[in-house]
């Protein structure tokens, strides 16, 4: 009855609603506007960071990184200065900076696939899946390294603390530590960080990363 009594005062508050809504809309739509394209921007920098491909054979390219392979065991002597140039940030900051990935955060500390774990520095291999387990420390854990040259160990009594060092035997680029306190047969526990691994599905219909 109210509306019918007043029609003029009706439409004139449903246009004032209407002209609110539109100019929501354009504030809305002008927010996207700037937002859009800075998060799409950083989508495509990570992307350009991790372009990485598996071949046909399995091994891991990556062009932007001209020392990287999965077979050329050369050891490699590559300043820090060159390696900020070709690794994406995270991987730099902790292979050449040894930083270390907050715990249950990588990508690998709970995986179970059946595979190869390689250097995300450098590509050298690293673990066999079968040697990898359980620990729940909240980083991927290994009992044995896949050879004796993969890996290599450092006193660390860095942050009070006496730790051994565990380096990539072919970059020497930071990869965890090592603790006496592994399964056996080695009792070894290698505590690596998952953003220094790069692993290869044994099936390569799996996810790779
Ligand atoms: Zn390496």
């Amino acid at each position: 009855m109210n509306e019918l009594a007043h029609p003029h005062s009706t439409f004139q508050l449903l246009n004032q609603k209407i002209m609110k809504a539109t100019k929501v809309l354009i504030a809305l739509f002008t927010a996207l506007l700037f937002i859009l394209p800075t998060a799409c921007a950083q989508d495509m920098s990570m992307e350009k960071d991790r372009k990485h491909t598996i071949s046909a054979d399995g091994t891991i390219e990556k062009p932007e990184n001209p020392y990287y392979s999965n077979t050329d065991k050369t050891k490699l002597d590559v300043a820090n200065s060159e390696w900020e140039k070709v690794l994406p940030e995270d991987v730099y900051a902790i292979g050449r900076e040894a930083n270390t990935e907050r715990a249950f955060t990588g990508k690998y500390w709970n995986a179970a696939g059946l595979g190869t774990y390689y250097c995300a520095v450098c590509g050298n291999l690293l673990f066999r899946s079968d040697a990898k387990f359980a620990s729940m420390c909240g980083w991927p854990s290994f009992f044995e390294q896949e050879d004796p040259e993969s890996i290599t160990f450092h006193d660390d009594n860095a942050y009070g603390m006496k730790r051994i060092e565990t380096k990539c035997g072919r970059c020497d680029s930071h990869l965890g530590h090592i603790f006496d306190d592994g399964p056996e047969p080695t009792g070894k526990r290698y505590c690596i960080n998952s953003i220094v691994l790069d692993f290869v599905p044994d099936d390569p219909n799996k996810k790779a990363w």
